[in-house]
């Protein structure tokens, strides 16, 4: 037998974490890394959070699941801080991001199926997206390496560039329910949508009584220095999927809906056995607990504010590698001049410093919100050695 344990789908690669300390990451052989990946946008408040370590532990010792047939106190908690927060009226709690965006894809079907419009099921996604990797999300996206050995795909839905919103606007027809976008891509490259493309969205939405929902799985919680990204736009979407930071590491999603747009989410229609139980409510209550306030989120664009312009200040100097930086707040990329894998690949292991590779082009900067200077300026001391000491030609 050939095949490994883990079964195969991962290019793991060499570092083997065991332990986490605040933006570090200690190896098995004990090497430290500076986290600037974060589980990819999860661990908002880095790796040894007093708070939510103790969250967990104290409701762990209590009681840890039950089932969603009883009810709730903890759910109910959690769902009105979320209520309170947002523009939603109501939330759906998961345990991933792919279920949250089902969720929403759910959602926007049943919104117009539950009044006897059956043939509004097609929902507008924009190209290279990611939306996660069940069937119904890989549908979501345009991306043929996701889709390749797993037809037949999901019918009802159509893709269009991303920020197009002629194209949008071109694609609707009699069976359009709605639009799902993200409003900052993520594994697309940390491309914003401009403010003209998610109003327009918005007005669509408004004048053809379609639904618009977000995937703020990556960029929502805090992660944009609002509490959602959405906020910065001015808008009112009608359904938001989160997860990630939302649970600070721990497994939580959720599905966020006004009351008209939730109005086919009705009894018996959609359900999850371990989604919203009393543990994960905990994990997402002492993420809230320390991100969902005015003081955190202006430290967060703060310090977005200083790594992108020490960012674009770094970059000046290697105009041959890197050719700009893009995102908002703590969800900063560098757009390079080549594939960004190369260079990830030599920062992780000569100089210890983790980022993420996405889409475009794009190196992806996702440090912990919880970043002190110590830990902003090791960064800017790894990068540039790493920059001074990296030729294309011998990293891969
Ligand atoms: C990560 C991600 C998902 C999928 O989340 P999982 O928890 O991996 O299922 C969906 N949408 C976006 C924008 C993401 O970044």
């Amino acid at each position: 037998m050939s095949i490994t344990p883990l079964m195969p789908v991962y290019p793991r690669c060499g570092v083997r974490p065991v332990e986490g300390d605040h933006c570090h990451l200690i190896d098995e052989d004990g090497t430290r890394y500076l986290d600037f990946a974060s589980g990819i946008a999860v661990n908002l408040l880095g790796h040894s959070h007093e708070g939510l370590i103790g969250a967990i532990q104290r409701q762990a010792a209590k009681l840890m699941h039950v089932s969603n047939l009883y009810g709730s106190p903890q759910g109910e908690e959690l769902a009105q801080r979320l209520v309170d927060k947002t523009f939603a009226d109501t939330v759906f709690f998961t345990n991933s991001g792919a279920e949250a965006v089902e969720c929403a894809i759910k959602t926007v079907r049943a919104y117009h199926q539950h009044v006897g419009n059956d043939d509004k099921y097609e929902i507008i996604t924009f190209k290279n997206a990611f939306h996660g990797r069940t069937m119904a999300t890989i549908s979501a996206s345009n991306q043929e390496k996701m889709h390749k050995g797993f037809y037949p795909m999901l019918a009802g839905f159509k893709y269009v560039d991303f920020d197009d919103l002629e194209g949008a606007k071109a694609a609707m027809g009699p069976n359009t329910a709605g639009f799902l976008v993200e409003p900052v891509q993520g594994e697309g490259g940390i491309r914003p949508a401009s403010q003209e493309f998610m109003q327009g969205l918005r007005d669509l939405c408004d004048e053809h009584d379609l639904l618009l929902a977000l995937d703020e799985v990556q960029c929502g919680v805090a992660r944009t220095g609002t509490f959602y990204a959405y906020e910065q736009y001015g808008i009112v979407p009608d359904v938001v999927a989160t997860a990630k930071g939302i649970g600070g590491g721990f497994p939580l999603g959720a599905c966020l809906a006004t009351e008209k747009a939730a109005r086919g989410m009705v009894i018996g229609t959609h359900g999850s056995t371990y989604g919203g139980n009393p543990l994960a409510m905990a994990a997402g209550m002492a993420v809230m607990d320390a991100v969902a306030n005015d003081e955190f989120l202006a430290e967060v664009r703060a310090k977005g504010e200083r790594l992108r312009t020490r960012l674009e200040q770094f970059i000046g100097n290697y105009p041959e590698l890197f050719e700009g930086v893009r995102g908002m707040g703590l969800m900063l990329g560098i757009k390079m001049k080549a594939e960004p894998r190369p260079f990830m690949v030599h920062l992780r292991d000569n100089h210890q410093l983790l980022t993420v590779a996405a889409g475009d082009q794009t190196l992806r900067v996702l440090p912990p919100l919880v970043i002190d200077d110590a830990e902003m300026d090791e960064f800017f001391e790894k990068l540039s050695a790493g920059a001074a000491s990296y030729t294309p030609e011998d990293a891969s």
